[in-house]
């Protein structure tokens, strides 16, 4: 309970009881909150005057796009050529001239939408673009989301976490990248429209399209709900790049069925002869999304489809080494700062590939394996003054798993 003397806000007049930190200054204090605002306002003034850390951006043509991708993405060809285009022609309509005339043609949103199991590379896909451009990136987690007013997250919140990354700068936020994950999570429950309501499918599907098409959003610069006292942020989303991610889980079978049924119709030509049942999700389509569960009106706004392929041991191997941040040169660069160098036989590389195939943990299983080989050299060697060497063998790799729980990460 407040007692009398109980100290405040001295801008809100919220009681110390409410407010999770306050801070006494000479005459008064200040909570957590007003804080939070008071920072945003400084940054939306001082990025107005200029000073922001997004600078001009970076336009650069589809090839070099796609090679800057080549340097931290391993494989997914098909998607880094087709993401190259899109982003390419996304900011050559935002940086194309306001119109003049009436004649000239209107450049679309090229919004993507990613299709590929967990662990293939979506996230990283879309992040490593917003890197090359050196716009402000975020990532949300569409399943929570619902309708305004339920239990969960407004999809405004969403381009609060786009703020935060543009350090309240507006201006470089309005151009920046959203990446939206588990969009297939969201799908509409059943194809009849249901007597309940579906409050986290087809409505955040209906709430997202204006984020998409592009409008001007009020946004709560510090997430969560909306509430009265908050001041607003607006942030004009038609030039925000949207890029969905989802695994869609059993698409494959969908698109088989539209293979088949094309290939049974009129149009039985030499066709089904080359299709490749082992990899369907290369041909996957529009319709295939439909056929899951998103709304047509969602679809016609992520006009970029691609897929990804599931990861084989080659390129899990691959993974393990090439990008420009690979596991092991970081394994390498931490050991670097202590003065150690380290080595590793090349067996282990197999070893680990060997392992993360087993376990079904594709690319996120590789960081846990390698943990939990390096861990005990990485407890102990920093406090060994001499130490100035470390070559891991594929015997040591093999005890270090055998005594971790790492085998109880296996998926059934
Ligand atoms: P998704 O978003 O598809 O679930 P992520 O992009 O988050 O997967 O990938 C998980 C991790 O696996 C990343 O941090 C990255 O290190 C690694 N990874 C996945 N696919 C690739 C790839 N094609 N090339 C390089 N690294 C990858």
């Amino acid at each position: 309970m407040a007692s009398k003397e109980e100290i405040k806000c001295t801008f809100c007049r919220r009681p110390k009881h409410e407010c999770n930190v306050l801070i006494a200054g000479q005459d008064g204090h200040i909570c957590d909150q007003c804080i939070g605002q008071a920072y945003t306002i400084v940054k939306q003034e001082t990025n107005a005057k200029g000073s922001s850390t997004f600078g001009a951006l970076t336009l650069l043509k589809p090839t070099e796009i796609k090679t800057h991708l080549d340097q931290y993405v391993i494989g997914q060809q098909d998607a880094k050529k087709v993401l190259s285009v899109a982003v390419y022609n996304h900011y050559k309509r935002v940086t194309q001239k306001p119109k003049t005339t009436k004649e000239e043609i209107d450049i679309e949103k090229s919004n993507i939408i990613l299709v590929g199991q967990t662990g293939t590379g979506k996230t990283l896909l879309a992040r490593t673009i917003a890197k090359i451009l050196n716009v402000p990136f975020c990532i949300a987690d569409a399943t929570v989301l619902t309708e305004a007013g339920y239990v969960g997250e407004d999809v405004e919140s969403i381009l609060s976490r786009l703020l935060q990354s543009a350090d309240y700068d507006v201006t470089a936020a309005e151009r920046g990248i959203v990446f939206i994950d588990e969009i297939d999570k969201i799908s509409r429950k059943g194809d009849n429209p249901s007597i309940t309501r579906d409050v986290s499918g087809e409505g955040v599907q209906q709430g997202l399209l204006k984020l998409l098409e592009g409008s001007v959003v009020n946004v709560p610069p510090q997430g969560g709900r909306k509430h009265p006292e908050q001041k607003m942020i607006q942030v004009d989303t038609k030039n925000i790049l949207f890029v969905c991610g989802g695994a869609f889980d059993g698409i494959e079978k969908m698109i088989a069925r539209r293979l088949n049924s094309q290939v049974v119709g009129y149009s039985a030509t030499q066709d089904r002869n080359t299709v490749d049942k082992e990899h369907l999700l290369q041909y996957i389509a529009p319709q295939d999304l439909k056929s899951f569960g998103l709304i047509p009106e969602l679809i016609g706004r992520l006009p970029v489809l691609t897929y990804l392929n599931p990861l084989d041991r080659d390129t899990l191997r691959q993974i393990l080494t090439e990008p420009k941040n690979s596991l092991i040169k970081q394994y390498t660069k931490l050991f670097e700062i202590d003065g150690v160098k380290l080595s590793f036989e090349k067996e282990v590389f197999e070893f680990i590939v060997d392992k993360a195939m087993e376990f079904k943990l594709g690319a996120r299983g590789l960081r846990s394996i390698c943990e939990a080989i390096m861990l005990d050299a990485m407890f102990e060697l920093p406090a060994q003054e001499n130490a100035k060497t470390l070559h891991i063998t594929a015997d040591y790799a093999k005890e270090k798993i055998g005594k971790s729980n790492i085998s109880k990460l296996r998926v059934a």
